[in-house]
């Protein structure tokens, strides 16, 4: 498979502007004061998903030849790579076919359908969902679109490290979530090519480390995939974004999925911002490591916020 580079990342920024404006990077004083750090919020919960990912789907469908557009595509996800998949479909009139495990999230089940995808359940598993996935992909000569190793989704993503790098060009660390490793992978690509100095730190929950595992090993494993943070939910490493991470993540962190719920509440009363799980995870490593971002300039990237009613029910009660 072909490394994306950053002239992608480039063109994907041109392909994107008439679909997405930027999003805004703001900083809160409360929230600094409880960090202990300058924090810059990259607001990728307003994007009109609710999350980062649709820049890498409009990219891949924007990309695909008209023909093979025409044939439709085919996906899995537990829910915001199909909302992803699904807008960009719909944008570019593609027949659209997402497989989600039985028992995802139920409020992103519900905005897939919304924007005219098919969605099928199939598997109690994210990895028994992408085997469905491939059967129905061959069979029906569809494109089946894997939620990380895909070089177009990655150089869609970067354009949010532009727009961040552009923003708040003093940082010194990006705190990133990580579940396929697209995200990451974008921002090393980025950050190395235009402000090397920066370290960009990866997080996983430890509920679920496959990807981290993987970087740590310098080899693809699989791991136990307990984690009820869906963003940051799989039980292996992908090739391609493993590769791009190793040489450009600076470190790689598991937090437990109650230091994000605990980041989560933070945001909502610090930032009024609604972030999901994955969305929060960047700070909740910020705030489980006062010493080592003590004063300094932090970038984190509020990647989503598709939470559902019963997650945001059990997160307020707590
Ligand atoms: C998918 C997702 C992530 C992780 O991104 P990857 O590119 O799969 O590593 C983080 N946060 C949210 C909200 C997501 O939907």
């Amino acid at each position: 498979m072909r490394l994306p580079c950053f002239t992608d990342v480039l063109r994907a920024g041109q392909t994107l502007r008439p679909h997405l404006p930027p999003t805004p990077a703001w900083s809160y004083p409360a929230l600094d004061a409880a960090c202990g750090a300058h924090v810059v919020v990259k607001h990728e919960n307003v994007q009109p998903t609710g999350a980062f990912k649709v820049r890498g789907g409009l990219t891949l469908l924007a990309t695909m030849p008209a023909a093979e557009r025409d044939r439709g595509v085919v996906t899995y996800s537990t829910g915001n790579h199909a909302q992803s998949i699904a807008y960009a479909a719909r944008e570019f009139r593609a027949p659209c076919t997402v497989v989600m495990p039985e028992g995802a999230n139920e409020s992103k089940h519900r905005a897939v359908e919304a924007l005219g995808a098919t969605v099928l359940l199939r598997g109690t598993t994210l990895e028994e969902s992408a085997t469905a996935a491939t059967l129905l992909a061959t069979r029906c000569g569809a494109r089946l679109v894997s939620p990380a190793d895909e070089p177009a989704l990655i150089a869609g993503v970067g354009t949010a490290y532009l727009e961040l790098l552009t923003a708040a060009p003093d940082l010194d660390v990006i705190v990133v979530p990580v579940g396929g490793g697209s995200n990451a992978a974008a921002a090393s690509l980025v950050v190395r090519t235009l402000a090397p100095h920066i370290e960009v730190i990866g997080v996983q929950s430890d509920a679920a480390p496959a990807a981290h595992d993987s970087w740590h090993a310098g080899h693809l494993v699989e791991r136990p995939n307990r984690t009820e943070v869906e963003g940051l939910s799989t039980g292996r490493g992908f090739a391609l974004t493993q590769q791009l991470m190793r040489d450009g993540l600076a470190g790689f962190v598991l937090v437990s999925d109650n230091d994000i719920r605990a980041a989560q509440r933070l945001l909502l009363s610090r930032a009024h911002t609604l972030a999901e799980g994955a969305g929060a995870a960047g700070l909740a490593v910020v705030l489980g490591d006062p010493p080592r971002f003590a004063g300094r300039q932090v970038g984190i990237v509020c990647t989503g916020a598709n939470a559902s009613l019963d997650q945001l029910r059990s997160l307020l009660a707590a």
